[in-house]
């Protein structure tokens, strides 16, 4: 059978590789047609020779994700794209252009089990994680369709991240690395809704990412009713957690709450957030809450505050010296907005 060549880190596929191509060297000709140039196919290593080629082909798979489908918004050019995995399962990635960066949001599971009731990965049933190779392909892909180049990257599409842990780590070493992509770590943000232990561990190993922790609400009901499948993690020991990967990595941290009309939009829900950032020793500069109003999605009845209640909601915060921002809305037309990646 053949091997799927992305899944494999540099490490793996050198010794992988071994037996096609005998000189060393050649690995760094291999790793530069993967992830520098984006090679789609053997054929185009046109320094290495065609037996060596034909090799590489019976042997490994470049590509394994089929792009069905790909939706660009008429408002602000963010583009949504579809794949569809050799089993027959469904992800999706987003292209966004900011002033001074592309960045993509990639997804890191087929459905997600944490089943949030504002978002539609939330209703996909989990299948299974994604692989590296399956993770580092949307990258490769999209960055080979749209020729931009790819400066940032979003842990933030379908899926828990920090559930599929070892393949994450393995593609943030590959994002980090210059011999791959070479992407600054103040580039990549993981989002988390509070896997603590996951948390914990990522700050151990101390990538210097940034981390955004999808806090949502501000007592325990309110979450549940929102996260149901949380794994019980308490809002404690969730910016406990947050504090501990802040102090290790000297990284920012980002609150991502998600305001939806009558449920947690409240003034008394401000005050409430200000006093847990307060008592978890959160209210400092390298802490920024982001206010998400919420994106309308088909079939899931919860509605977006109106402007005077979020920028009531947003002032408070303000006042009370945290660094707030209202996250806008990109790609909201084609579904690719926060929450909408699903069917
Ligand atoms: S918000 Fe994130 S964790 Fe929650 S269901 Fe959606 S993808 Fe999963």
């Amino acid at each position: 059978m053949k091997k799927y060549i992305l899944d494999l880190t540099t490490t793996q596929l050198k010794s992988a590789v071994k037996s096609v191509i005998e000189q060393d060297y050649k690995i760094d000709q291999i790793v530069e047609w993967i992830y520098e140039k984006k090679s789609s196919s053997f054929k185009e290593f046109t320094n290495i020779p065609k037996i060596l080629r034909e090799e590489l082909d019976t042997k490994f798979l470049l590509r394994v994700l089929k792009m069905v489908k790909k939706e660009t918004s008429a408002v602000d050019n963010t583009v949504r794209y579809t794949f569809q995995t050799v089993d027959k399962k469904y992800l999706f990635a987003v292209l966004l252009h900011s002033k001074n960066k592309n960045s993509v949001c990639i997804s890191s599971q087929i459905g997600c089990p944490m089943m949030c009731s504002f978002c539609s990965s939330g209703t996909v049933k989990f299948a299974r994680n994604l692989s590296r190779g399956e993770i580092i392909e949307q990258i490769l892909q999209i960055e080979n369709d749209s020729k931009e180049k790819i400066s940032g990257v979003l842990f933030m599409g379908m899926g828990e991240p920090t559930l599929n842990f070892n393949n994450i780590t393995s593609v943030l070493t590959s994002l980090l690395s210059n011999r791959e992509f070479g992407i600054g770590k103040r580039h990549i943000t993981l989002s988390s809704v509070g896997v603590v232990p996951a948390i914990k561990k990522l700050a151990n190993i101390n990538f210097g990412i940034r981390l955004a922790i999808s806090l949502h609400a501000v007592d325990e009901k309110q979450r549940k009713k929102l996260i149901p499948n949380n794994f019980g993690f308490r809002i404690e020991d969730i910016l406990n957690a947050g504090k501990y990967y802040l102090e290790k990595t000297r990284s920012r941290l980002t609150i991502e709450y998600i305001l939806i009309k009558g449920i947690n939009d409240s003034t008394r829900d401000a005050h409430k957030l200000t006093r847990l950032l307060n008592r978890h020793k959160l209210l400092n500069p390298d802490v920024q809450v982001n206010l998400i109003p919420f994106n309308h999605i088909n079939g899931i009845q919860l509605q977006t505050p109106n402007q005077d209640r979020i920028q009531k909601f947003k002032n408070i915060l303000k006042f009370n010296k945290i660094t707030v921002n209202i996250r806008q809305a990109k790609g909201a037309d084609i579904g690719a907005a926060c929450g909408q990646l699903g069917y």
